[in-house]
């Protein structure tokens, strides 16, 4: 039986019984690079859509959700960020947020599929602007292998905006990995990494996440929900793991300061997404 409807492009979830379209106009591009499938469409209300491997990634009218919760709780949180590490984010929107704290000296995007950057510098340019900072570095490549070789107590802050955990991005939802990024962060360092949906994944994704977080060395582990509506149940989270840092407590007055423009993040919103609902607070065996 066939997915598409003519005019639309459809996600199918076999497992979960669902399924989530958006009506297009056009596919702007295709290729196969040597990691995925790229298509780009433009659609009727939600702007250009990426699709890597059939799975949707981001649009341009939702896509601020994901990159400024991905970024900027983790970024306030941290009580001195200077040096941050991309893992994945091809797409450059993440990098884009980082940019925007002026107290981030050095930031590095290592994503192992150079075509999802060219592609997205094509058709997600507003989301490439902070692409020529100064303070920017790009290095294409595995990112399993880029932290494993990592320097010891180098890095402040580690975002790992990933692909769902398969293929490429599955050891950068392990123990070995975590690991390594344990060593390579400072002391009150910061990883945060994209963890699925708090309905679909909270009793096996998410509480392996931090099941392996914590074998890893992480004290503390926080899983933070927002919407967003074009992954499946239109319900995502990121999980952060501090190394000997609180991290139920943030820079409010600095966030509450900030010197740059949001469509989402704020100080409310920040200490909204720390409250845990009761039924993931019984899946990960939060007292
Ligand atoms: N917002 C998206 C989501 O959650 O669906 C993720 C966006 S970003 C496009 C994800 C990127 O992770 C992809 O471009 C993919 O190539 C990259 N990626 C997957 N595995 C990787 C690995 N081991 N090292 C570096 N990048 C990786």
């Amino acid at each position: 039986m066939s997915n598409q409807i003519p005019g639309w492009f459809t996600e199918t979830f076999q497992d979960e019984g669902t399924a989530f379209s958006l009506q297009v106009k056009n596919k702007l591009h295709e290729e196969q690079s040597p990691f995925q499938q790229i298509e780009i469409y433009e659609t009727e209300t939600f702007g250009n859509l990426m699709v890597l491997d059939g799975c949707v990634m981001l649009t341009q009218r939702d896509n601020f959700l994901y990159h400024e919760m991905m970024t900027h709780p983790a970024i306030f949180t941290h009580r001195t960020p200077l040096k941050v590490v991309i893992i994945g984010g091809g797409d450059c929107g993440t990098l884009c947020e980082v940019m925007k704290h002026p107290d981030i000296r050095e930031a590095w995007q290592v994503e192992i599929d150079e075509r999802v950057t060219r592609v997205s510098e094509q058709f997600f340019p507003e989301l490439c602007t902070a692409n020529n900072d100064p303070r920017a570095n790009f290095f294409f490549g595995d990112g399993i292998k880029w932290l494993a070789d990592a320097a010891p107590d180098s890095l402040d802050i580690i975002i790992v905006d990933s692909t769902d955990p398969v293929g490429p991005a599955e050891g950068l939802f392990a123990v070995d990995f975590y690991r390594d990024c344990w060593v390579a962060l400072k002391e009150g360092g910061i990883l945060v990494q994209q963890s699925e949906s708090p309905l679909l994944h909270s009793g096996t994704i998410i509480k392996g996440v931090h099941k392996d977080m914590r074998t890893a060395g992480f004290s503390r582990v926080q899983t933070l929900p927002f919407p967003q509506p074009v992954y499946p149940t239109g319900w995502w989270s990121c999980t952060m793991a501090g190394k000997g840092k609180k991290l139920d407590v943030f820079r409010e007055g600095d966030a509450r300061e900030k010197p740059f423009v949001t469509q989402y993040y704020n100080v409310d919103i920040h200490r909204a997404a720390l409250a845990v609902p009761e039924f993931m607070r019984r899946d990960l065996e939060i007292d």
